[in-house]
């Protein structure tokens, strides 16, 4: 089902050409020409998604990259957690944050709170940016669409190449409910299902902080090896609450000083 918007995209694409079809049956141009634009964009829309998946069109449309199963290493590996109270102090003392939203943000409809959040910090003098991977979330632009109904700056939304660079000077990296976009199997991993997909390399921060519900893993069904990693610390919860509390403890220790 999550594989639905390039699924949608590519019928789109049909649908221009059976608009192109029907144009020559009409000898109508213009709907040759709106169809095959229609049928164009379509069909490029979806080579991108599957782009920046790093997908075949047969594994979007056939594949089940979504049931893919963790396989049983008899490993286990513990995560750190830490509270808000805790992630708020260290984030206010920064002096770059950078904010990688995913589906979970999406799912919470936590962007308002983000807005606060960025707000807070920012005066504070925090220098905070948005990493968007293409691919966050469920559709393309899901991230950019939910964080513009805020009105978040769109020049703090930067582009996932262009982000990157910048992520080894990032004091702290806030990941709020993204997965699979900031796994860094990707990178390193040849039998992981998502090798070769670009990534934002939240690994590469100096602290990262990630909020989601649980160790549940996202659409690829495959664990992240980012939130075992010694600098990262979960903060558990629904997305919304957590950045509510974060935003509390901000405002509270603004209040005092
Ligand atoms: P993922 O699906 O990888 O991960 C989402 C994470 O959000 C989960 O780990 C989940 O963990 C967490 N989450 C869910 N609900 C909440 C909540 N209420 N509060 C906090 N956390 C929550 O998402 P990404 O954005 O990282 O990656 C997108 C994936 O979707 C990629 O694999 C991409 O290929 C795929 N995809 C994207 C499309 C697009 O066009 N954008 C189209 C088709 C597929 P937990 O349950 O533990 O909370």
């Amino acid at each position: 089902g999550a594989d639905m918007p390039t699924v949608i995209s590519l019928l789109n694409s049909y649908a221009g050409l059976s608009a192109v079809a029907m144009g020559f049956v009409l000898s109508n141009s213009l709907l040759i020409v709106a169809g095959a634009l229609d049928g164009a964009s379509g069909l490029i829309l979806s080579i991108i998604m599957c782009k920046a998946m790093n997908r075949s069109f047969t594994n979007v449309l056939f594949g089940a990259f979504g049931q893919v199963q963790q396989k049983a290493t008899g490993e286990v590996r513990s995560v750190k957690s830490e509270t808000a109270e805790g992630a708020a102090l260290i984030m206010e003392e920064a002096s770059t944050v950078v904010i990688i939203p995913g589906y979970g943000m999406a799912v919470a409809q936590a962007q308002h709170r983000v807005r606060e959040l960025y707000d807070l910090l920012t005066k504070r003098g925090v220098d905070v940016k948005f990493g968007i991977h293409p691919v966050a979330g469920r559709m393309p632009g899901h991230m950019n669409v939910l964080l513009a109904e805020t009105e978040i700056p769109y020049e703090k939304l930067v582009e996932m190449d262009d982000i990157n660079p910048e992520m080894p000077q990032a004091d702290v990296v806030l990941v709020i409910g993204a997965n699979d976009v900031v796994n860094p199997a990707a990178r390193h991993d040849k039998g992981s299902p998502i090798f070769g997909m670009p990534i934002i390399d939240a690994d590469r921060a100096k602290t990262c902080f990630a909020i989601k519900r649980t160790m549940n893993p996202g659409f690829a069904g495959i664990e992240n090896e980012l939130y075992y990693a010694d600098h990262t610390y979960m903060l558990f919860g629904d997305a919304k609450s957590v950045i509510g509390e974060l935003v509390k403890q901000l405002a509270a220790s603004g209040a005092a000083h």
